[in-house]
């Protein structure tokens, strides 16, 4: 074992602090990786602060790992020493089900095993996240990650990056397609970005009138502030893809019905609260409504070699480690533009 610093919560009300960690030594197919950046992800704050429930203590959350390899197993083929590196949400799944046989683990049907704040299979315990010095994967999930862009704008994309562009592609949004994207956060700024890449014409709907220039900026065609209720109504039955991105509790229905026929909204944003749907607003226009759960580690791959051959990375701003917790609090606020990510030569 190695003992490596690394952030935890201890309970569901204390702040993230200073703790030591041990990490496995490289078994023969792991890799061992110094992490340089981490995003954070408002999946972090749910977990941390239990709001989910579930969450074990102490926690160390972190799915946006981006670092350089520094040992591997005597069997890893993919990987070598001083490569770089990425791990996103999953670390392992059960590799023999029919979703994991699709590259779909993260729907493993036998429980996909969290970066953080899972089980290890083998039963050695919880699993702990990027906001520490290293962490050790077995190869097969473990990403290849591009040395032409900067580090700390790939990171994101480990989550916020897969999470938008599974469902575009799964919904097979592209040219001709009318998509709105519900709120302007980690998420929702590289759902703008990769549905614009993919052709589609792009609307932000926010709630934060001053994310208007911003989102233009990111390449969004139009934007509605949805507090206002005349530019809500000019929306309805207009899009043909909605991907809502909130974090927070908020009425679906105002979404629904801006709907065409035919519609699809899907739901990425995990607010804590159950939403209530009358069957009508979907019925009228066969619409539907839809989930969808970060991205398998093919897909991820792809989605990783996508953005670095369109230049796509997230727009971030660096924190110290030790910033963590007013960093949370900015985030609830929706101050952030538009991830923070936190170097870790800080911790
Ligand atoms: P984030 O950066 O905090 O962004 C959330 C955005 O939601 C905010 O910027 C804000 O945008 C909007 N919002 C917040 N409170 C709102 C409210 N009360 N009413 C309306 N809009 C509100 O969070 P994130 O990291 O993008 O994560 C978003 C959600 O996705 C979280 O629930 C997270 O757990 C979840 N998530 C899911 C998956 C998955 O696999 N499905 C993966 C990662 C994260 P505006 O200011 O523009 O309105
Ligand atoms: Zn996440
Ligand atoms: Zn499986």
């Amino acid at each position: 074992m190695t003992a490596i610093k690394a952030y935890a919560a201890q309970s569901a009300s204390t702040p993230l602090a200073l703790w030591n960690l041990e990490r496995r030594e490289p078994k023969p197919h792991d890799v061992e990786i110094e992490i340089l950046f981490c995003g954070v992800c408002h999946s972090d704050l749910h977990t941390v602060r239990n709001e989910w429930g579930g969450t074990i203590y102490p926690c160390v959350p972190g799915h946006e790992i981006v670092g350089r390899i520094t040992r591997v197993g005597d069997h890893v083929k993919k990987y070598k020493k001083g490569d770089l590196a990425g791990v996103g949400c999953l670390v392992d799944s059960c590799r023999e089900c029919n979703s994991c046989k699709d590259g779909l683990e993260q729907y493993c049907e036998n429980g996909m095993v969290g970066t953080y704040n899972g089980q290890e299979k083998d039963g050695s315990g919880n699993t702990y996240g990027g906001y520490s010095k290293q962490i050790v994967v077995h190869e097969d999930f473990v990403l290849r990650i591009s040395d032409k862009q900067p580090l700390k704008g790939i990171a994101p994309l480990l989550c916020a990056g897969i999470t938008t562009y599974s469902p575009l592609k799964h919904w097979k949004v592209g040219k001709g397609d009318k998509v709105g994207v519900v709120g302007l956060g980690g998420l929702g700024h590289m759902g703008v970005k990769l549905a614009v890449s993919f052709g589609a014409e792009v609307t932000m709907l926010s709630h934060s009138a001053s994310k208007e220039k911003d989102a233009k900026k990111l390449g969004a065609h139009k934007f509605i502030l949805t507090s206002d209720a005349a530019q809500t109504k000019s929306a309805a039955n207009y899009f043909d893809f909605i991907l809502d991105t909130v974090s927070a509790e908020h009425d679906y229905n105002m979404y629904l019905n801006m709907l065409t026929t035919n519609g699809v909204m899907t739901c990425v944003g995990a607010p804590p609260t159950p939403a209530r749907v009358p069957a009508f607003n979907l019925i009228m226009k066969r619409r539907s409504l839809a989930g969808s759960l970060i991205g398998g580690i093919p897909e991820t791959q792809e989605m990783l070699d996508y953005c670095a051959e369109h230049n796509i990375v997230s727009d971030v701003e660096v924190i110290n480690i030790k910033d963590i917790n007013e960093s949370y609090e900015r985030m609830l606020k929706g101050d952030v533009r538009y991830r923070f990510v936190i170097d870790m030569a800080t911790l």
